[in-house]
């Protein structure tokens, strides 16, 4: 193939995926964002087939076959609420090939550079490994948190700030060891350094509090792109440099907003520093009565309403609620009472979670607030409608320091005239910390799966 088509094809790819990234930052244009970003793909993968594969191809054949159907069968039985969980997981599978292709280029006899191209592309394998692994386990280790194999408690070893240290200071000590060794010494350093690194992904993201796992997913976004960065500077492919360039600063922006939305420092999260210093609150029993509310007096009040807040969180996902909830606001709209939903910006278990799922009800966008666009305005609403929403409308960011979600901002329901809450019973919401929103004065508790309590709201409306 010429190289003048391979170069092309390659800048159409990257263009297409650019293009794919700016249409996913808006609902309106996320389906035509997904078709350039396939489309990149298919480029992508077809042009560098063509251009760099010279044989063995009925075992790159098999493995894309099979590969491909596992992602197929997978990607058709994924609930959406396991979406955080699959997303997770494939960027263990970034990080887990970047390790595999940093051994493989390192160990191929057939490369041999001499001098500084030595030593660069040494540099590029140690730190493609080194990022690949941290990202493997890093990413093994959030999907067990979020699927809920793991407990969401950050885990606290001693002294873990001087133990970050130590690892990180081993593994640049090694690079400086491993950087001209002979081949044999050189294959043992490499080896250990990723165990380290190994190491240091699970110490990484076992360490960080339930409430701050939104940031790490997006890390581990991040990571995964500068991994496949760096494997495309060992494999010198352009297009696997932009394209985990890209991913890896989309990644880090994403981190940016999402340490924002939670008023977090960067990194203060990586050293596991927040959702750890739980103190008393995170275990201390909620002290107040609890109102309970029943389907048919939450549709008189609604009938009463001109002003109703939906306020959606994980529960919503849960109970696949997205549908009868997008039935009410159309009968509430019909009826002249202005329907508006506030999205916190990490409600659910990933970036986007709630929009995603108010989109595939057919929800109209512009009602779709995000929390800043909002929040100022629950003074004036009647009643505030909470499906399956927890840490995100605590009161206890604002109120308790030492909380674990201290700090974060959080949609200030209880200062409208009336908030339902739907949800099953008491339990605590992903951070684990109690919420006294439920024992609050205008509160009113809807207990119930939140699907089986929108639809009888429904047929009381
Ligand atoms: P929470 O996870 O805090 O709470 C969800 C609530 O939904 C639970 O308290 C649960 O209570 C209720 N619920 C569960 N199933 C149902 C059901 N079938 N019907 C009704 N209610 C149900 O939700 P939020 O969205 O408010 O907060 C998200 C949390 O997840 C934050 O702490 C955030 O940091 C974290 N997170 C977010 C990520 C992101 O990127 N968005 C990623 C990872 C973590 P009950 O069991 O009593 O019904």
């Amino acid at each position: 193939m010429s190289p003048s088509l391979i170069t092309v094809s390659y800048l159409a790819s990257a263009a297409l995926f650019i293009l794919a990234l700016g249409g996913l930052s808006n609902n309106d244009t996320a389906r035509r964002g997904n078709m350039f970003g396939i489309v990149g793909m298919i480029i992508a993968l077809l042009i560098t087939i063509g251009a760099f594969v010279s044989g063995n191809y009925t075992v790159l054949v098999f493995i894309m076959v099979v590969g491909g159907l596992i992602g197929f069968v997978l990607s058709r039985r994924v609930q959406m609420t396991q979406m955080p969980e699959l997303v997770a997981i494939l960027h263990s599978l970034v990080g887990l090939a970047a390790v595999l292709i940093g051994f493989a280029n390192f160990m191929d006899p057939s490369i041999s550079y001499t001098g500084v191209e030595k030593t660069i592309h040494e540099i590029e394998v140690y730190i493609g490994i080194c990022i690949g692994a941290l990202t493997f386990t890093g990413s093994v280790v959030a999907y067990g948190k979020l699927s809920g194999m793991i407990g969401g408690q950050p885990m606290m070893l001693p002294a873990r700030h001087w133990l970050n240290l130590a690892m990180f200071i081993a593994v640049v000590v090694i690079a400086v060891k491993f950087v001209g060794a002979e081949h044999e010494q050189a294959l043992l350093l490499l080896l250990a350094m990723t165990v380290i690194a190994l190491l240091f992904g699970i110490h990484m993201v076992a360490a960080i509090g339930g409430a701050d796992m939104p940031v790490v997913i997006s890390m581990l976004n991040s990571y995964s792109g500068w991994a496949a960065a760096a494997t495309g500077f060992m494999l010198s492919n352009d297009l696997l440099i932009v394209t985990g360039a890209l991913v890896g600063s989309s990644g880090a922006i994403l981190s940016y907003i999402m340490c924002r939305a939670m008023n977090r420092h960067f990194i203060s999260v990586i050293a596991g520093g927040f959702g750890t210093s739980s103190g008393s609150s995170a275990g201390a029993a909620i002290e107040g009565e609890v109102q309970t509310i029943d389907p048919q007096a939450l549709a008189q009040l609604l009938n009463k309403a001109k002003e109703v807040m939906v306020v959606p969180g994980y529960g919503m996902a849960t109970a696949q609620a997205q549908h009868a909830i997008a039935d009410i606001t159309k009968t509430l709209i019909k009826k002249g009472v202005n329907v508006r939903f506030g999205i916190h910006p990490v409600a659910g278990r990933m970036p986007g979670h709630m929009n995603v799922l108010l989109a595939e009800a057919k929800v109209p966008y512009d009602i779709v607030f995000e929390m800043d666009e909002i929040n100022d305005d629950f003074p004036d609403v009647d009643v505030s409608i909470v499906v399956g929403a927890n840490d995100t409308v605590n009161p206890l960011a604002q109120e308790d320091a030492e909380s674990p979600i201290a700090g974060m901002p959080v949609l200030e329901v209880w200062k409208g005239n009336t908030t339902v809450v739907l949800k099953r019973g008491m339990a605590a919401g992903y951070a684990g910390v109690d919420n006294p929103l439920f024992v609050k004065e205008n509160t009113r508790m809807l207990f119930g799966d939140a699907r089986d309590s929108l639809e009888a709201l429904a047929q009381a409306l």
